[in-house]
């Protein structure tokens, strides 16, 4: 593919974007490996580039420092000195895309170069989760869950993965394909990466066994230019895909996807809510959630010196939480919010 070099130069900041969206322990095969974000990370550094490390997970946690004990990154980070960022403290950007308004993280926006790096997992809604849908961590907080929820099927959920995707367009997607649960214990995980996020991805559907077109994210982001979606047109380097199959754990991703898809899109749904107040108590009215809250839904009403959130305007990003000097301002979350997207025993929030 001709280098890292080809793709990011000297001084530039580079995003490393990983798939920690649930806060698996490393190691679960469900989030990706920190040493494999650590040694992708010297790679870029070495071609002279200044590396970040973001991601934002569907719960929130008492401080940013958990989230990143908790996915097994901080360790790494602080021995190979590599900055982590928080997509909610930095606030958001409004892209609208038609008619619709996604709010994505300035880290994301902000930095030179945006380098994803997923792992293959199942999903609940297209079978896998590939490079695609690894940017709707882009959009910080619960704003994801909201979004989730509000889409009728798998259908209206691939817009709006594609949106954020277009919104974002990494310049490189290497994914980490882990041989967990493969029959065969000599069996190894391998890397796919492409330039191309929707190539890579249709890549994955057929070497899965799946039909590209029935992706409901690769058809929709190959349909808008944003990629190649069929396989035909792609020129595969390095293995072929027919010696790559038998590494898969096939019957673990599309099995345990269709197990996901009947919780995730069946009957529990309306309990799984996130809402944020202000504890009138502690704040002190300094305003930094207010100038923080992309929709304007904190705010201070008249005469008053304590914001208040006005509910339907808030899209749970947690700017105004992460932003808050003195903790005012609380997240409480459902018993069944807690249930799908936090798997860690340690969050206490
Ligand atoms: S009140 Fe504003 S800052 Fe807080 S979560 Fe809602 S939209 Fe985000
Ligand atoms: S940032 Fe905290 S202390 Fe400041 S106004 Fe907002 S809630 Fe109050």
């Amino acid at each position: 593919m001709g280098g890292l070099e080809k793709f990011v130069s000297p001084g530039q900041k580079v995003l490393l974007k990983p798939d920690l969206m649930f806060d698996y322990p490393a190691g679960s095969t469900l989030t990706t490996d920190p040493e494999f974000i650590a040694a992708t990370a010297r790679l870029i550094a070495a071609a002279g580039a200044h590396v970040v490390v973001g991601d934002s997970p569907f719960v929130i946690h008492s401080s940013d420092g958990q989230f990143w004990r908790i996915t097994g990154m901080a360790p790494v980070a602080k021995r190979e000195a590599i900055e982590l960022v928080s997509f909610e403290m930095a606030g958001s950007h409004a892209v609208a895309i038609d008619t619709r308004v996604y709010y994505i993280s300035r880290v994301v926006m902000e930095a030179d170069v945006v380098v994803s790096l997923p792992i293959l997992k199942p999903d609940s809604d297209f079978g896998f989760a590939g490079g695609i849908r690894n940017m709707f961590g882009a959009l910080p907080g619960f704003q994801k869950g909201r979004l989730y929820k509000k889409a009728a099927n798998s259908r209206e959920l691939a817009r709006v993965l594609v949106d954020v995707f277009s919104a974002v367009r990494p310049a490189l997607t290497i994914m980490q394909i882990p041989a967990n649960d493969h029959p065969d214990p000599t069996v190894t995980g391998f890397v796919m990466a492409s330039a191309d996020a929707v190539a890579l991805d249709s890549v994955i559907t057929e070497t899965l066994g799946m039909n590209p077109e029935k992706i409901h994210t690769t058809r929709l982001a190959s349909d808008a230019g944003l990629g190649i979606g069929w396989i035909e047109a792609v020129r595969i380097e390095g293995e072929p895909l027919d010696a790559l199959r038998s590494r898969l754990p096939l019957t673990s991703v599309r099995g345990r996807a269709a197990v996901l898809r009947g919780i995730t899109r069946g009957m529990v749904e309306p309990y799984v809510w996130m809402k944020s107040r202000v504890d009138e108590e502690l704040c002190d009215g300094c305003g930094a959630c207010v100038s923080f809250c992309p929709t304007n839904a904190l705010r201070f009403e008249r005469g008053s010196s304590c914001p208040t959130i006005k509910a339907d305007l808030c899209i749970h990003c947690w700017a105004g939480y992460t932003n808050c000097p003195v903790e005012a301002i609380h997240i409480e979350q459902s018993k069944w919010t807690r249930r799908l997207f936090c798997q860690s025993a340690a969050n206490p929030v």
